[in-house]
């Protein structure tokens, strides 16, 4: 039942208590009360009758006299009970009446002077109050209906019903205002009650009541304030917690109880290729054996820690521990980049290996032939020649090793001037001369008048071009090799060697700048070359902050182009 409704309910159950009672006490009282006063008042009836009967008057004419003017029956008796006068009856009548020498009323005025009774009156048939008193010749005796009295109790009762019923609507009317003036004060709590468990915190209650009302509503104020700022501080370590999260470099999953994942970090769901909103179900993570595994063990209560994996194109190592509430997260530590690191450097070792064990086996073998001695003069001149050679080819690997090395670990930085182009294109033509004239290639310089002067490292750049030029000069069987440079619209200068040889295939293309990659080893090696000389042009452009580019025609030309961002 609603508030108003249990107030209204309560103050009618009040009033109409009341009502009731009064009507009962006024039933008691008044009754008891109206008798008494009957009672007095046909007392000093009879008394005036028993007065006028006193004066010698006849009692038959005395009765019908006074009953008429009193209004009540009156009935005179003499001693002997035979009643003489009486104001409802003729003389006829009082001859059948009974004698009345027994009747209770008049035994009691006989021996008290007053007697009273109330009983069905055997003449008149109805409930009659008498009261006699004792006269000096009788008993007079005054009576009334007893239905007149209860008349008057009846309509006493009825105002008081009245008066109540009207009190009672009154009571409604006001008690209704004063309810609604109660209830809506604690309507708008309930709603901004209801409000603040809904997360609307910044609601208040509009009640400037004094009182308990008022100290709820105050109250009701400080417990959304003291929500709001636990709500903002909870927020706020939300928020730390998902950056910490995020600028992790493990992938870290979170998953609860019930096998949802709740929380997958950026890193987690690259190494996973999960795309799927949080929360999302632990059947969406890769079907991989290991991190299945881990994650089941996880969740029976056993740690697991840093197995390795293969997940798509991702090595990874995969921890999983169980959480207190049941869940349990999963870091997977990217190990990608580092066990290629390795593979690199594994590949790099035997190169280096392979490439130094053939002169020195050549080495080996002719200076241990070298000490015969009996070796003719002829041969003996051809092996040293071979050492020689051999030893320079070793050398030269070591050299480039070296420059590698010294470029990717950081050690050398490029000093940046104006360097003339055309300049660096003569060095490096003047040391391939000889092999180019033997060819009969022709050496071209095309560099345009803006493009003479580019900032860089002059040594680097005159080793860029020199590799370059050997490259062009090797490959080349005839025609010619050109260095060219332009300025492109940017301002960056493309400087570049061109050569119409052999050119490389579209599947060797890409790798041409990695350290040891040749199309053709046999004859690479054959003709001097370490493998290493585009890896160390790569190396030095990127430390300026350019790039290098390689497109061939196979059958009809290479063209090598480095770009630095910065002209003079
Ligand atoms: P190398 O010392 O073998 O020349 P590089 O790193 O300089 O090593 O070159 C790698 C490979 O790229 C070479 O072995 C060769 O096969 C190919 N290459 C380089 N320059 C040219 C070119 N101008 N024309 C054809 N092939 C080339």
């Amino acid at each position: 039942m609603r508030l108003t409704s249990r107030l209204l309910a309560g103050a009618l159950a009040v009033i109409g208590v009341n009502i009731v009672v009064m009507t009962l006490i006024v039933n008691v009282q008044l009754s008891g009360r109206l008798r008494d006063q009957a009672v007095d008042a046909l007392t000093r009836d009879a008394r005036m009758v028993a007065s006028h009967w006193a004066d010698g008057a006849d009692a038959y004419n005395v009765a019908r006299q006074d009953g008429s003017s009193l209004g009540h029956r009156v009935t005179i008796i003499r001693p002997d009970g035979v009643v003489i006068g009486d104001s409802d009856f003729d003389r006829e009548g009082m001859a059948q009446m009974d004698n009345h020498a027994t009747r209770p009323e008049i035994v009691a005025a006989r021996t008290s002077g007053v007697g009273v009774s109330t009983r069905t009156s055997p003449s008149r048939g109805d409930d009659e109050l008498y009261v006699a008193v004792s006269a000096a010749a009788g008993t007079v005796r005054v009576s009334l209906p007893v239905y007149e009295l209860t008349q008057r109790v009846q309509s006493a009762k009825q105002a008081v019903v009245i008066a109540g019923v009207i009190a009672l609507l009154v009571a409604l009317v006001l008690a209704a205002a004063l309810a609604r003036r109660i209830v809506r004060p604690v309507v708008e709590l309930s709603e901004v009650a209801r409000g603040i468990a809904a997360g609307d915190l910044a609601r208040r209650a509009a009640i400037d009541a004094p009182g308990e009302l008022g100290e709820l509503s105050l109250s009701l104020g400080d417990l959304s304030s003291q929500l709001a700022t636990r709500a903002a501080a909870r927020d706020a370590h939300e928020t730390l917690l998902v950056q910490l999260i995020e600028s992790l470099n493990e992938g870290v999953i979170g998953v609860d109880d019930r096998r949802q994942v709740v929380r997958a970090n950026d890193t987690a769901r690259r190494l996973t290729s999960v795309a799927a909103p949080l929360p999302f179900s632990a059947d969406l993570l890769p079907r991989n054996a290991v991190l299945r595994g881990a994650l089941e063990s996880a969740f029976s209560g056993t740690l697991t820690e840093g197995v390795e994996t293969q997940i798509d194109t991702y090595t990874m190592s995969v921890s999983a521990r169980p959480l207190a509430g049941g869940g349990a997260v999963l870091a997977l530590l990217d190990l990608t980049r580092l066990r290629r690191l390795e593979a690199v450097r594994r590949d790099f070792v035997a190169n280096v290996s392979h490439e130094l064990r053939t002169p020195l086996t050549v080495i080996g073998g002719f200076a241990e032939t070298l000490t015969h001695d009996d070796l003719p003069e002829a041969d003996r001149r051809q092996f040293v020649n071979r050492i020689v050679l051999n030893t320079a080819r070793m050398q030269r690997l070591v050299d480039d090793l070296l420059d590698l090395s010294r470029i990717e670990s950081g050690g050398w930085v490029p000093t940046p001037t104006a360097t003339d182009i055309v300049e660096l294109a003569a060095d490096a033509f003047a040391e391939v001369h000889d092999a180019a004239a033997a060819k009969g290639l022709a050496l071209v310089t095309e560099v345009d008048a803006d493009a003479q002067h580019v900032t860089a490292d002059p040594t680097a750049l005159g080793q860029v071009l020199r590799n370059l030029v050997e490259n062009a000069v090797r490959h080349t069987p005839a025609g010619s090799v050109t260095v060219f440079a332009t300025r492109e619209p940017s301002g960056a200068i493309a400087v570049g060697v061109r050569d119409t040889g052999v050119g490389i295939e579209p599947e060797h293309l890409p790798r041409v700048f990695e350290r040891f990659y040749r199309v053709d080893p046999a004859r690479s090696r054959q003709e001097g070359g370490t493998g290493l000389g585009l890896a160390i042009v790569k190396h030095l452009v990127e430390a300026h902050g350019g790039n290098v580019r390689a497109e061939s025609e196979p059958g009809r030309g290479t063209t090598f182009t480095v770009r630095f961002p910065n002209g003079v």
